[in-house]
C-alpha cells in the first residue's frame, strides 16, 4: 500500500453497517437491541430508537421487552419516515421491522451507506413458520446478524418457532403472550 492510499484509508468516512436481531417471539430480540443501544449510549454516540406504528401493545413512546426493560422510541408510519428523523444519529435502533413493508431495506442500506451503524429485531417468522418479509432481504445485505433462541413451552428445548394461540388467520395479529407462545421445531403446529 502506497503512502498516499494508507493516508486515504486513515482520512476515510466513516463506514456504516447493519446488524440484524432475528428469532421467536420472547426470543430477546428487544432486550438484545435495548442492551446494544445503552451500550452506544455509553460510548456517548448519538442514539435513535423507532418502531412501525402498529406495535403500541405496551407503550407508544418506547420500545418494551417481555421482562419489562424498556427504552424510548418514536413510532413512525412508514419506513421512510425513519430516513429525516435519523440525520443527526450515529447508531439508529429499529424494533419490530416484520411489520414495515420492503421499503425498510432500502432505507436501511441508505443509513449504512451514509456511516450509521443499524441495528435491526424482528420476527424472522411467522406464526405459520413462513419467512416473514423483509427480514429475510434484510438478513441479507446485513453485515452482521445475530438469531436469538426462546425456551419452548411445551418442553424447555430451544425455540425459534412463534406459535398462535387463537385460531385467527390474519398474517399479522398484534399481541403477547395471550396470542402468542414459544415453541420448538417438535412443538409448532403448522396452520394451513
Ligand atoms: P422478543 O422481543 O424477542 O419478543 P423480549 O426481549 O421482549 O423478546 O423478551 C425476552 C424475555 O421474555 C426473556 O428475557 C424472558 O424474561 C421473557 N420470556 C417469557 N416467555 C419466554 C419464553 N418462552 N422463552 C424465553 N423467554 C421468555
Ligand atoms: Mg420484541
Amino acid at each position: 500500500m502506497s503512502m498516499n492510499e494508507s493516508l486515504q484509508i486513515r482520512t476515510f468516512k466513516k463506514v456504516g453497517h447493519i446488524e440484524v436481531i432475528c428469532g421467536s417471539m420472547f426470543s430477546g430480540k428487544t432486550e438484545e437491541l435495548i442492551r446494544r443501544i445503552r451500550r452506544a449510549e455509553i460510548a456517548k454516540q448519538r442514539v435513535k430508537v423507532f418502531k412501525p406504528k402498529i406495535d403500541n401493545r405496551y407503550s407508544e413512546f418506547s420500545i418494551v421487552s417481555h421482562n419489562e426493560q424498556s427504552y424510548p422510541s418514536e413510532v413512525v408510519e412508514k419506513a421512510e419516515d425513519i430516513l429525516e428523523k435519523s440525520f443527526d444519529a450515529e447508531v439508529i435502533g429499529i424494533d419490530e421491522a416484520q411489520f414495515f413493508d420492503n421499503e425498510l431495506v432500502e432505507v436501511c442500506q441508505t443509513l449504512a451507506d451514509t456511516g450509521k451503524r443499524v441495528i435491526v429485531a424482528g420476527l424472522d417468522q411467522d406464526y405459520k413458520a413462513k419467512p416473514f418479509e423483509p427480514m429475510p432481504q434484510l438478513l441479507a445485505v446485513a453485515e452482521y446478524i445475530t438469531k436469538t433462541l426462546a425456551v419452548c413451552v411445551v418442553c424447555g428445548a430451544p425455540a425459534n418457532r412463534t406459535h398462535r394461540v387463537t385460531e385467527d388467520t390474519d398474517r399479522v395479529v398484534v399481541g403477547g403472550e395471550n396470542i402468542y407462545e414459544a415453541r420448538c421445531r417438535l412443538h409448532h403446529i403448522v396452520k394451513e
